[in-house]
């Protein structure tokens, strides 16, 4: 019954207690070949084509699912590639436009322009049965469902690797491939066939289902199980999992589904990524204030003149009413009405996220302090903070900063772990040198004693990593966790160190050279057929192999942090070639959704122009694949130089822009930060 309540009857469902988190982001790549809509997905293309981010229970948390979703796209079709687990296959419905959902399925939604409204849902079963529907709005507007809309052109396949309806035996799963013509998509939005084929770059609002049913074996039905049922007879709740949670148990909340973004590259050219579109915190807000006003019609018979919801200001007229609101990153205006029509108004000059690092382990406690420090931070035009501290440290900061309207990161050191006590039990975890001298000794640490730097190939050290993403994704309000330290001790220095530490860096040095412990020249040979060359620096297979093994972590995390949901980000050199050489960090191959390149010229000996041509560099060599926030070191920086630096960088088009860090920050540099942004 889920979709069929009236609307009035769908009010209490209308409002979560909590907001669901930001929606997941999908950039969906082209087809490099043809392919054949057989349910298989064997082709290659489609086994290069990136994952989706795992799905969730609908009502926001996560859960044991092992649906692996896919999407690709050509001139003529968008296609979905879903691959189910499932020991039970079961279908009973064999008519086109059925109630799909009464078998387990898998559905798609589609809002081609993100408009909230005029948006197509199509439900498969095991059965290859489909029910396509056009929506001109969600359920809670007006019941404008069109059920026997149908799609032409629409292709859909089943393959199962089980047998159907067998209760007998145990069942392997099923996979769905759709293709979708575009013709369908772009042709029912509120510009009929506005782009068809749609040109690379347009976003859609998209969302995925997988409803279940709990069964048991019954001889006496004619598919052989039947629904298990409460008391009074009606079946269990079915489950939702779903790619976007909604909050509540009601997918038609179209302003929460992800974003997929149609990229120009081929599968299998790269991880690529996309920053969730400025307006989305808006936008929420909006339909937050649409539905308060929904539930109070429904009530009292008339929409409320005195509801608040913090930043929207409403506009009424006898029968209706328009909700404005802008944001405050990058200053586009928004507007629905009574009717949920949105308009979306880019601003006339964009503005660009500014991400801050916060050292959180001052002010311990101190709630007062904080609210005030994040305010200025925010009054300031900052827009994400990235805070360093504790678990409990990170889990007292977020809500306040958060409650400032700032987006927040947590910041993780990966594989440089000073002061780890578990770490710290496990010397074998540790990197060690050319020399055989490893990192967990103090007396034999590289250059400074918080270089505690693990061995990026130690399986257990790897785990103990993974556990702090869990641990740290618990804590509820967090846009994402930033990484640090991804990477070797620095084999070379930045040249502005040298004359610090007292070093001729212009060659790599063994005594900074990591990791040759006996894990890592294992598998070398392993890989290689030989052991590392004895001049070591000139074995360009050995560079590589530790390019790969720095890779490996890396997106070992990058994955366990998108698997809660979160965006993954990470501050790295320079450029990916800098990078490489430097430090073993060959962040293009990272499968970031945000890389932070620390662009701190003064390590460097170099001018804050040079900061600039870095920036460039590094979205060249990553093929902009990656969302960019090139960093700022604040103590090079005046309160005075800081604007020229900003709009320098501003000028290579980044996803944003990073600031080291919150001590270094001066009332001037806040006030001059306001006022470029403004
Ligand atoms: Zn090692």
């Amino acid at each position: 019954m889920r979709k069929y309540l009236l609307p009035v009857l769908l009010i209490s469902s209308l409002c979560a207690a909590e907001p669901p988190p930001a929606p997941p982001t999908y950039v969906c790549q082209r087809a490099a070949a043809p392919l054949t809509i057989d349910g298989r997905g064997d082709e290659s293309t489609w086994q290069q084509a990136m994952r989706l981010s795992p799905l969730r229970d609908i009502e926001g948390p996560a859960i044991a699912d092992e649906t692996v979703v896919r999407m690709l796209w050509d001139d003529e079709y968008l296609y979905v590639l879903a691959d189910m687990k499932e020991s039970h296959l079961w279908a009973t419905l064999r008519e086109r436009d059925s109630v799909i959902y009464h078998d387990p399925d898998f559905e798609v939604f589609i809002d081609a322009d993100g408009d909230g409204r005029d948006y197509q849902e199509i439900e498969i079963n095991a059965l290859n049965t489909v029910w396509d529907l056009f929506l001109t709005a969600p359920y809670r507007t007006a019941n404008q469902a069109l059920h026997d809309w149908n799609i032409p052109g629409l292709k859909s396949a089943v393959h199962l690797r089980g047998t159907l309806n067998n209760p007998e035996d145990t069942d392997e799963g099923w996979s769905v491939e759709f293709a979708i013509p575009w013709s369908s998509i772009t042709g029912h939005s509120a510009q009929p066939r506005r782009c068809s084929p749609p040109a690379a770059g347009t976003t859609l609002r998209m969302n995925f289902s997988r409803v279940n049913w709990r069964v048991q074996a019954d001889a006496t039905s004619p598919c052989g199980y039947s629904k298990l049922t409460a008391e009074d007879g009606s079946p269990l709740p079915e489950s939702n999992h779903v790619w976007a949670p909604t909050g509540v148990i009601n997918i038609h909340c179209p302003e929460f589904w992800g974003y997929v973004r149609l990229s120009e590259r081929p599968a299998g050219s790269g991880f690529e990524s996309m920053p969730v579109p400025a307006p989305d915190n808006a936008q929420r807000r909006l339909f937050a204030y649409y539905n308060a006003q929904l539930a109070h019609r429904a009530e009292h018979g008339h929409f409320s003149s005195t509801l608040n919801t913090s930043g929207v200001t409403p506009l009424f007229t006898s029968q209706q009413y328009f909700a404005a609101t802008s944001t405050a990153s990058d200053g586009t205006k928004l507007t629905l009405d009574s009717s949920s029509h949105l308009t979306i108004t880019p601003p006339d000059e964009k503005r660009t996220p500014l991400y801050l690092w916060v050292q959180g382990g001052k002010h311990v406690g101190d709630t007062a302090w904080w609210q005030q420090h994040f305010a200025k931070l925010a009054e300031a035009g900052i827009y994400a903070v990235i805070i360093g501290g504790n678990t409990e440290q990170l889990a007292h900061l977020t809500p306040i900063a958060h409650a400032q309207g700032l987006q927040v990161y947590a910041w993780l050191w990966a594989l440089n772990r000073p002061g780890d006590t578990t770490a710290l039990q496990h010397p074998d975890w540790y990197a060690v040198n050319r020399h055989g001298l490893s990192c967990h000794a103090p007396e034999d640490r590289p250059f400074v004693e918080y270089y505690q730097f693990l061995c990026p190939n130690n399986a257990e050290a790897l785990s103990h990593l993974l556990a702090q993403v869990d641990a740290l994704a618990a804590i509820p309000g967090l846009t994402g966790i930033q990484l640090d330290y991804l990477r070797m001790p620095d084999v070379i220095l930045p040249r502005g160190l040298w004359r610090k530490y007292g070093l001729d860096m212009s060659q790599e040095l063994p005594e900074y050279d990591y990791c040759y412990c006996e894990r890592c020249r294992n598998a070398f040979r392993r890989a290689y057929g030989r052991d590392v060359a004895e001049a070591a620096d000139e074995d360009a297979d050995w560079r590589e192999f530790r390019l790969q093994s720095v890779a490996h972590v890396a997106n070992a995390l990058c994955e366990r942090i998108r698997s809660h949901n979160l965006r993954a980000a990470c501050a790295v050199f320079p450029t990916p070639q800098i990078a490489s050489r430097l430090v073993r960090q060959d962040w293009q191959q990272f499968r970031l959704d945000l890389a932070l390149p620390m662009l701190y010229h003064s390590f460097y000996n170099e001018p804050s122009e040079w900061a600039t041509a870095r920036a460039a560099d590094a979205a060249e060599q990553t093929q902009q694949r990656i969302p960019l926030a090139p960093g700022i070191h604040l103590p090079d920086s005046t309160a005075e130089s800081l604007p020229a630096e900003l709009e320098r960088l501003r000028n290579t088009s980044p996803a944003g822009i990073g600031l080291f860090c919150d001590d270094d920050i001066t009332p001037a540099m806040l006030e001059r930060l306001r006022q470029w942004q403004n």
